[in-house]
């Protein structure tokens, strides 16, 4: 069985995401300073361009990608977006993980982001591992957390362990596997790696544990690989507090690498051809070279540096001489790549999101959508003569996906769309700092918009009534621009041989 575990961290912001993602970095040996991922200061600077450039904007809109070994394991962590809003960036991370691990405030349980990100993992059936973090401060009683989780988000819940105390009288979590405590200790709490056995658990929560392992259904690995059931950890991501045990059950339940579907149906990972497909793309990545670097997830075969693959957009074979293993620190040059890894390939714009790569050119994966942009804006430049330079930017970002982009057949007023407010200021400072175009964003006369789909003939009947309406996408697919979602029924009925459509598979 493939010893890749390629994973993501749901969360909504502050829950520890980040402090998480750096204990399991430390753990796997992958980075040996606490703090580094979040470090503001000069090391991080040097870190790599990439890191720089998310720096520069002071948020993290890329989502990176980062491996680390342990036990003979790998792991891949791909990072998503953490900020309240969110973008396709997102949704694409979500469609190239095999498991999620959802990480909740103990004191907060479940909130929006959480929800959102859930939502996504659903649809896709991603299997997930709950973290409870915080619990060295107070929290509210386990039980009500598990509760929300299990209403909420509509899941059997199975705590594994159960924090004895929390906040100032926290005093370790019992592992319901092997009746085990694990003890914070020191001055600091830190973990020191000690178990002992369950002798002295106060009387209250003798009770509580002894609830709950008779409340909540056993632990069963089939129902949570469906995606309906979700294991519950406890830790304290600040105090290195029940990482390990959190790292331990992604590598012994979290599935490896998953088959995945495509028209010519669904494709194994142990299939001898190498196959993979992209699902997000970041330009400028080094603002020195303008490069671009489309990140592939394997899905079959063993990749080799040098391997010629066949991108299905442009159908023109590809050598891939340095493709990029991501980890923590440093992009390293991959030479071999197994199933569930991710790769990057630097390239001049050839590697398009949602384009499966093969050796046969025969295999088109499914399921990779976009989605129909909540907020229109139209781009107004402060300088007319930057028109060049503003289409390229705009061609560049929809392509990462941080905005989709309208070209409407009459007139010259491009439109924007964005699934979150924050994508519109990412957009104004990404055109200014990597494309030196000063923009501004205005109301749109659109409200909304939808893919359309049909004959040439139905197609071109209906251009000839709405011309003012049809916009093309960055690809030249149309696009009914609507001034209402009323408008968008209305159309349908009056044109049913056409597909309005809210997403678009790539
Ligand atoms: P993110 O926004 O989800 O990435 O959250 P961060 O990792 O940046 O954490 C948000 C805040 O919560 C920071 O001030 C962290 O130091 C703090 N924090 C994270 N994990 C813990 C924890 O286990 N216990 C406590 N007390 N604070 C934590």
């Amino acid at each position: 069985m493939s010893n890749r575990r390629t994973f993501a961290i749901i969360s909504h912001p502050d829950a520890g995401k980040t402090t998480l993602t750096e204990k399991l970095l430390l753990q796997g040996g992958a980075i040996h300073l606490a703090g580094e991922v979040k470090a503001r200061g000069a090391a991080r600077r040097a870190r790599s361009d990439w890191m720089k450039i998310e720096q520069q904007r002071g948020i993290s809109v890329t989502s990176s990608v980062m491996t680390f070994e342990r036990d003979g394991v790998t792991f891949n962590l791909l990072d998503t977006p953490g900020h309240e809003d969110f973008s396709e960036d997102t949704y694409r991370t979500l469609t190239a993980v095999d498991s999620a691990i959802m990480v909740i405030d103990a004191a907060k349980g479940i909130e929006p982001q959480t929800r959102k990100l859930f939502e996504v993992c659903r649809l896709r059936s991603v299997p997930i591992i709950t973290f409870v973090n915080k619990v060295d401060r107070e929290g509210r009683s386990v039980f009500e957390t598990l509760d929300e989780v299990a209403d909420a988000l509509a899941l059997d819940v199975c705590p594994m362990a159960w924090p004895i105390g929390m906040g100032g009288e926290f005093k370790g979590v019992l592992d319901f596997a092997t009746n085990q405590i694990s003890r914070p200790e020191g001055d600091s709490r830190e973990f020191l790696g000690k178990r002992e056995g369950a002798e002295d658990i106060p009387a209250d929560i003798a009770e509580e544990i002894e609830l709950a392992q008779a409340g909540y259904p056993a632990f069963d690995i089939e129902a949570y690989r469906n995606g309906d059931l979700t294991p519950v950890y406890f830790g304290s991501a600040l105090k290195n507090f029940g990482v390990a045990e959190l790292i331990e059950a992604i590598a012994k339940y979290a599935p490896p690498p998953r088959p995945q579907p495509s028209d010519a149906g669904v494709i194994n990972p142990d299939g001898k051809e190498v196959t993979g497909f992209i699902f997000k793309v970041q330009a400028n990545m080094d603002p020195m070279h303008r490069d671009r670097i489309a990140f592939m997830r394997l899905v079959s075969g063993t990749f080799k540096r040098g391997m010629k693959l066949t991108p299905s957009g442009s159908g023109k074979p590809i050598a891939i001489h340095s493709p990029i293993l991501f980890f923590a620190q440093d992009r390293e040059i991959a030479d071999n790549a197994e199933p569930g890894d991710i790769i990057g390939i630097p390239n001049h714009g050839t590697l398009r999101v949602g384009d499966t790569l093969s050796e046969t050119n025969k295999v088109r994966f499914t399921g990779l959508p976009n989605f129909a942009p909540e907020i229109l804006r139209r781009v107004a430049l402060k300088d007319p003569t930057k028109t060049k330079q503003l289409r390229k930017a705009l061609d560049d970002l929809s392509e990462e996906g941080v905005i989709q982009v309208f070209y409407p057949e009459i007139g010259a007023q491009w439109i924007v769309g964005v699934v979150g407010q924050l994508q519109l200021e990412v957009l104004i400072s990404r055109l200014e700092a990597e494309y030196k175009v000063e923009a501004v964003l205005e109301a749109s006369p659109f409200d909304t918009a939808r893919w359309l789909r049909g004959s040439d003939a139905a197609l071109k009947a209906f251009a000839d009534f709405n011309l003012s309406n049809l916009a093309k996408d960055r690809d030249g697919d149309p696009v009914f621009m609507a001034r209402s979602s009323w408008d968008v029924g209305y159309q349908q009925e009056k044109n049913p041989e056409l597909v309005f459509s809210a997403t678009k598979e790539r």
